[in-house]
């Protein structure tokens, strides 16, 4: 067996333990059932952790933890952006200004975004 990832964000588990069911990549789960414990043991004792049953899928289920691992560090930049048109600060899930609707910026950063000139 083969440790393949080990995290204690569930969600992130929960998603690789799907990707790999689709995929049909055999694994075991450890530590599934110990949050009532954190706080009592290290954080490596309770994080949960995906194993390989079958080292031979090694290099498939890695490359499905660096997309997932991806995607998370993509989904967390969704910054709070600033409208141009009102200058009100909308959160980064928002793809509209709530104030005048006005579209959010394509891209965050402010310097590739310049304010229109009028
Ligand atoms: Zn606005």
């Amino acid at each position: 067996m083969e440790k393949l990832f080990g995290s204690d964000d569930r969600f992130l588990i929960q998603r690789l333990r799907s990707e790999l069911e689709t995929a049909g990549i055999p694994y075991l789960m450890k530590n599934e059932y110990v949050a009532g414990a954190v706080g009592e043991l290290p954080w490596q004792d309770v994080q949960q952790q995906v194993w390989l049953l079958d080292e031979s899928w090694s290099q498939q289920a890695g490359k499905l933890v660096h997309t997932l691992q991806e995607d998370d560090r993509n989904s967390g930049e969704k910054t709070d952006w600033q409208c141009q048109q009102c200058g009100e600060a909308n959160e980064g899930e928002f793809a509209i200004c709530w104030q005048c609707q006005a579209p959010k910026p394509e891209s965050d950063c402010p310097q590739c975004s310049p304010l229109p000139t009028p």
